[in-house]
């Protein structure tokens, strides 16, 4: 997967997150302040925008520089947590031109650790955390097993959806959801159901690129 692959990828999860958009903006009506779908999407259109404006030669780039353009234009938790996940994304990498489907696991593996570093959520906490962590662990287990990248891409795909829809049972221990206590539960988490198209969009890229 060269650095192309992964500028289709953000490409596309911009597309999905612009669609849904207002969804996302619902889900944190619910247990937040209203703002992750316009927080999202100003971010990714402001990712677009630096990816055309610089040169990205390599996967490790685009992810850095998709990383810093979120810190520095989406306020919130999840501008910086994103942020902070491709970066550290981005870093595993390294200026590698072709990132092998260990290689792209190891990164996402190394987002979770950025994610979890600066937001200290754990598992079922309902946040983006419920998400990421389920496709990281399905993406390894299928690497484990042989499984080829599409299908491996869409089997963490289909963990982060599944796991962002174990956060509507959860009771929310961080982020301003927290602040509802067990109202927070009956809700899906918004930065879940962002990861969730994030990593869906990973998994339509791969397949429709291999096609
Ligand atoms: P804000 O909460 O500042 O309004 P957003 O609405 O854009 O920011 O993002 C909210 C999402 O951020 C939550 O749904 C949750 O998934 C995620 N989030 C919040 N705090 C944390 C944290 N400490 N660790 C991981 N994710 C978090
Ligand atoms: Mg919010």
């Amino acid at each position: 997967m060269d650095a192309a692959f992964f500028r289709a990828w953000l490409a596309e999860a911009g597309t999905v997150i612009e669609s849904q958009r207002d969804h996302l903006t619902q889900l944190d009506a619910a247990i937040g302040d209203a703002d992750h779908g316009i927080n999202l999407a100003r971010g990714f259109s402001a990712i677009a925008a630096a990816l055309e404006q610089a040169a990205t030669p390599t996967p490790g780039s685009v992810l850095t520089l998709a990383g810093s353009t979120l810190i520095s234009k989406v306020g919130g938790a999840s501008g910086p947590l994103y942020g902070m996940a491709l970066r550290q994304a981005g870093k595993s990498l390294g200026d590698t031109a072709e990132a092998s489907l260990a290689e792209l696991a190891a990164s996402l593996e190394a987002a979770l650790a950025g994610v979890q570093k600066l937001g200290a959520a754990r598992e079922g906490e309902k946040t983006m955390v419920d998400a990421l962590a389920p496709a990281v662990a399905a993406l390894q287990k299928a690497i484990s097993e042989g499984v080829d990248a599409v299908d491996a891409l869409a089997a963490a795909a289909a963990a982060a959806a599944e796991g962002a829809q174990a956060t509507i049972s959860m009771q929310a221990l961080k982020g301003c959801a927290s602040y509802l206590g067990p109202r927070s539960v009956g809700h899906e988490d918004p930065g879940a159901a962002s990861t969730a198209i994030i990593m869906g969009a990973l998994g339509d890229v791969a397949r429709r690129q291999a096609t």
